[in-house]
């Protein structure tokens, strides 16, 4: 069949072994993809050194592949390669980007930690923002010109300056949506100090170089769009669609995370669900009640 110009992603961090808050995502993502005649991508977000593994990377494509296909992708190969972040690391693809940045203004060096800027809630009366995190306080901004002084960022952090403007979007799921920069969120790293462009950096470079045209996300992210929208109008790249799905919740409401222990997809599957069963109850409009207690059992 004759794709079309829709290039959609499926982008698992091997941090952990696949959940199906995760698998409900790809699996919108690839109704997406194959309702637009679209060519679906697998790229793998391995930047994290320290949790990322190899074992977890390997489980991801194998749980994928019992309930999707994917056309380009680390296994596949296709014209957008590699298709892990810690190989275009190692090809110097960011640092190119991170020096857009660094010579049009947009970044500066930072050595202020979370923990050191809680510290100074009150001495600086900052407010926390809708997800209890503290802003970046323009108070302790650093000028854009001293980035000059790099050639590269190595082990120095740099923050994205961002400018006070609001961030409107049409999403295909939720609609209409604005964040007003500097209000719901402040200035973010772009690099961190253990070396590795953030997460929010990486992936509007590799969606904009590999011809990304919808992402689709959960909903947890909708911050980080908007911090990526702003990163997609520094560098003059053109910003894909949207899509941010609903999380799935586990019996008390709570969104699922790898730590908390809750089911996974390959133990869903060891425990005699069926990948038919899997993919209906994370694509159910109404949650499956079998599903939720039995990833909140963390069967
Ligand atoms: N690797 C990211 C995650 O697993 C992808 C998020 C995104 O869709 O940009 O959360």
């Amino acid at each position: 069949m004759k794709k079309s110009r829709y290039r959609g992603r499926l982008a698992p961090s091997p941090t952990g072994f696949l959940h199906p808050g995760h698998l409900s995502t790809f699996l919108m993502a690839a109704r997406r993809s194959r309702e637009n005649d679209g060519t679906l991508i697998l790229r793998m977000e391995d930047l994290d050194r320290a949790r990322c593994k190899k074992e977890y990377d390997d489980a991801a494509l194998e749980d994928l592949s019992h309930f999707l296909t994917w056309d380009e992708g680390p296994d596949l190969g296709g014209p957008f390669q590699p298709y892990r972040q810690s190989q275009r690391f190692s090809e110097n693809i960011y640092l190119e980007f991170w020096r857009r940045l660094r010579d049009g203004g947009w970044i500066y060096p930072c050595n202020y930690t979370r923990r050191e800027i809680r510290a100074r809630q009150s001495e600086l009366n900052l407010k926390a923002g809708p997800t209890g995190e503290i802003p970046f306080p323009v108070q302790l901004r650093s000028d854009p010109a001293q980035s000059r002084d790099f050639d590269r960022p190595g082990r120095q952090a740099f923050r994205f300056r961002i400018p006070s403007e609001k961030v409107a979007f049409l999403d295909h799921y939720l609609g209409s949506l604005e964040y007003d920069a500097g209000k719901e969120f402040g200035d973010f790293l772009i690099w961190s100090v253990e070396g590795y462009p953030s997460y929010e950096f990486a992936v509007v470079v590799d969606d904009a170089l590999m011809g990304i045209t919808e992402v689709v996300r959960g909903q947890d992210l909708l911050l980080s769009t908007a911090r990526q929208i702003l990163i997609y109008r520094a560098l003059q790249l053109s910003i894909p669609e949207f899509f941010h799905c609903p999380l799935l919740k586990d019996a008390k409401g709570e969104r699922l995370a790898k730590r908390k222990g809750s089911a996974t997809i390959r133990s869903l599957l060891q425990n005699g669900w069926s990948v038919h069963r899997i993919s209906e109850s994370c694509m159910a409009d109404s949650p499956d009640p079998d599903l939720i207690q039995a990833i909140s059992k963390g069967v």
